[in-house]
């Protein structure tokens, strides 16, 4: 399989090549050439099989010719070895054909874990054949920077660097990257905003000569890889359900736009996808784009569901080029004008295609506590802020009560524990994973936000000239 950016400049790469460079040259995101597709007799085989072998046979298409079969099986298995439930992504029944599949059973207790215990991995097999070491860095308000840490630590291959604004992430999700004991990790507290953090990243990935000294890398949701990953819990459940005899819908609470264009590819492949629909929480661009047919930017607003606090969602761009004719230079054009006048208009062919697959629906925090409380009082479930969007999304766009409707359940209902009780009443429990966190040491430096500073200290530590201890 070799890999197009979607702005079509930049050179056709091979998987292994995609991973490791993140963003396209020329500013674009990696996709595959063409879309692989499984029969409808692939599918029907997957029924009652376990979750690493619908991953394999999902995968192997997009890593043909770079990752040998056993190799991949072997990446998976060590990948969802350390999931507290077998089942990857278990649907909960949630009555009237809707279900929750909950991905939220990873080390980090969020579904970045399913792509991102996979992504490390990959980056291992990859960097272990050629011989190399990469230094991942990247800023985190909350919830990415522990999933990439726990995807990334004890790994020889990788030193990962992760930025947070001192004082400004939760005490658990502070907890959850600083109490973790591998000699690779270094949690780096910034005496500044999260946006502090994020342009100290950015400056370290413009400053050429540092880049390729600490051949840095990026695990962001922009990484093709990860998508890739999220492709096959589309697949697992929709299989579950019926598919391929049968067509599934997906409700999918949605930030940078990675997790459902994953449900897009699923399509692609030949899986009878009914419908996607897309859950905004306040932060509603989306929505708005697919009510509009216009996308323009508007400032941040924080929210219940944090991890969809976002302005642009940088992985339509993806969809995009597909609506396009797989055109780069139209993309190219407007995403300049995008750049230029924060607006952006799809031609209405586009938009009509798309709608045919998506729908859009926006939920601001007062219906994210008003959905959480009522499905505990109805199911008895607690589900997070981010699930409930999704929830109700569902409800508001179901096209067909004859269709199964999954909602993806992004996050468990502990990692959010004042919305939940705060809009219920009742505290969720803290999972055994997070049992004794907060008494575990914390490995944490705290450095003022100067990017001489920062590029110093992770020159020092790249560079194996500290030990453990002097995390
Ligand atoms: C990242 C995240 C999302 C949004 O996913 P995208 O792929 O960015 O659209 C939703 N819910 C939770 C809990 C997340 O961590």
């Amino acid at each position: 399989m070799r890999y197009v950016s979607t702005r079509g400049r930049a050179p056709e790469l091979a998987f292994d090549d995609v991973l490791l460079a993140g963003l396209a040259r020329d500013g674009g995101l990696y996709v595959p050439k063409i879309w692989p597709t499984l029969s409808a007799a692939e599918f029907k085989s997957f029924q009652g099989k376990p979750y690493p072998e619908v991953a394999l046979r999902v995968i192997r298409p997009f890593v043909a010719g770079v990752i040998a079969d056993k190799d991949l099986e072997a990446i998976i298995a060590r990948a969802y070895a350390n999931f507290d439930d077998g089942r990857v992504a278990p649907l909960i029944d949630m009555s009237n054909g809707v279900h929750v599949m909950e991905l939220f059973h990873g080390p980090t207790l969020a579904f970045k874990d399913v792509a991102m215990q996979l992504l490390g991995g990959l980056f291992d097999h990859v960097l272990g054949r050629r011989g190399d070491k990469i230094t991942i860095v990247g800023a985190t308000s909350g919830d990415t920077g522990s999933a990439a840490i726990e995807a990334c630590r004890d790994r020889d291959a990788i030193d990962i660097f992760i930025l947070h604004p001192e004082g400004r992430v939760s005490d658990i999700q502070r907890r959850q990257m600083t109490t973790v004991e591998s000699p690779n990790v270094y949690n780096i507290a910034i005496a500044g905003t999260f946006d502090d953090c994020q342009d100290l990243v950015k400056a370290m990935f413009n400053d050429m000569v540092f880049r390729d000294e600490m051949k840095l890398s990026a695990v962001n949701s922009i990484n093709w890889a990860r998508i890739m990953a999220q492709v096959v819990y589309y697949v697992s459940s929709a299989v579950a359900l019926g598919a391929p005899d049968r067509r599934i819908a997906f409700s999918v609470p949605t930030g940078n736009f990675g997790d459902v264009f994953a449900g897009y590819v699923a399509a692609k492949m030949g899986l009878p996808i009914d419908q996607l629909v897309i859950a905004t929480n306040a932060n509603d661009i989306m929505a708005r784009f697919f009510d509009t047919g216009e996308m323009s930017m508007r400032p941040v607003e924080p929210t219940l569901a944090p991890a969809m606090d976002i302005q642009v969602s940088s992985n339509f761009e993806r969809l995009m080029f597909d609506l396009c004719d797989r055109d780069g230079r139209t993309v190219n054009q407007s995403m300049a004008a995008f750049r230029d006048s924060g607006t952006l208009r799809m031609a209405d062919g586009a938009l009509a295609e798309a709608r045919k697959l998506f729908a859009a629906m926006r939920l601001d925090d007062a219906g994210i506590a008003a959905t959480i409380d009522r499905i505990w009082r109805q199911a008895g479930i607690l589900i997070d802020p981010h699930t409930a969007t999704a929830v109700y999304a569902a409800e508001e766009k179901r096209r067909e009560a004859s269709v199964p409707m999954v909602v993806l359940g992004t996050a468990h209902p502990a990692k959010f524990l004042d919305a939940v009780e705060g809009a219920c009443g009742v505290r969720p429990a803290l999972p055994d994973r997070l049992a004794g966190i907060m008494d575990l040491p914390e490995h944490v430096r705290s450095l003022p936000n100067d990017l001489a500073v920062v590029q110093d200290f992770v020159r020092d530590r790249a560079a194996g000239t500290a030990g453990a201890g002097a995390r």
